[in-house]
């Protein structure tokens, strides 16, 4: 399981690496070489941090509602790929609002900040999150899990979907029109998610969606007529690239608070 994991995260990121290498979307303002140092180094402490403290707890969870056959999806007779489809748009639903909250909420705010505070964005960007915002993920996904009766494929399927589209719309990528508007119609490409990293507050606080394009639309929170061109990464109080190295960023949730 955790083998399969680390090849999908692998994978994806060596993909969208090369696909930047081949098609780039504009040239990298700071150097890469020390956001990788710092979106890689958390990235590896974060995924030991988890593996030990929420891991067993999300197994468990599974096996529990599995065995007892709790939550929502196992009061009727569903066929498994309902249960499956049900299991990631309700996830990714949840993400949505969750992620609303980490802009809305000042306190969660501290820590997402973490991640809106990268200079460039790029497949590395995926990784960039505070353990902090990552913990209260894990034990939101606990009660999910329980909520739903979701099964280990479904959580699966979520998670992987979550880290590749995550890593895809983040990457610094020219992506052809023609696939942007089919993709756009459903997902959420790296234009979209461009505006959401924006250090213009008003744009910043709109495309919250991680795997589907849909919760913007229904939600009224989507942001497009933005010009791309323009749109500068990272946020007003982090503009300096030797305050923003893998300490500063372990730390910054228990700083002082910046919009
Ligand atoms: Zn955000």
């Amino acid at each position: 399981m955790e083998v399969t994991r680390t090849f999908i995260f692998g994978g994806g990121l060596l993909f969208f690496l090369i696909l930047e290498l081949l098609i780039p979307y504009r040239p990298s303002s700071v150097p890469r070489v020390t956001r990788w140092f710092n979106n890689l180094g958390i990235a590896v402490f974060n995924s030991i941090i988890l593996n030990l403290l929420f891991a067993p707890f999300i197994m468990q969870t599974i096996a529990y509602v599995h065995t007892r056959q709790r939550g929502v999806l196992n009061l009727w007779p569903l066929q498994y790929w309902v249960k499956v489809l049900a299991t990631v748009v309700f996830l990714d639903l949840i993400l949505y609002v969750w992620h609303l909250l980490n802009h809305e909420v000042p306190f969660f705010w501290r820590f997402h900040r973490v991640h809106h505070s990268d200079l460039n964005m790029d497949v590395s960007t995926a990784s960039r999150f505070h353990i902090g915002e990552l913990s209260i993920s894990a034990v939101i996904k606990i009660g999910l899990i329980f909520f739903l009766g979701a099964d280990l494929f479904g959580v699966f399927l979520f998670e992987s979907l979550v880290v590749l589209t995550s890593q895809f719309h983040h990457s610094s990528l020219t992506v052809p029109v023609w696939f942007e508007r089919l993709y756009w119609t459903l997902f959420v490409p790296p234009s979209m998610h461009r505006i959401h990293h924006s250090v213009v507050i008003k744009e910043r606080n709109s495309n919250y969606g991680t795997i589907f394009s849909l919760w913007d639309r229904i939600l009224e929170t989507l942001l497009s007529q933005i010009d791309q061109a323009r749109i500068k990464i990272g946020m007003g109080a982090y503009q300096n690239p030797e305050k923003i190295k893998l300490h500063h960023l372990l730390i910054m949730p228990f700083t002082k608070s910046v919009k």
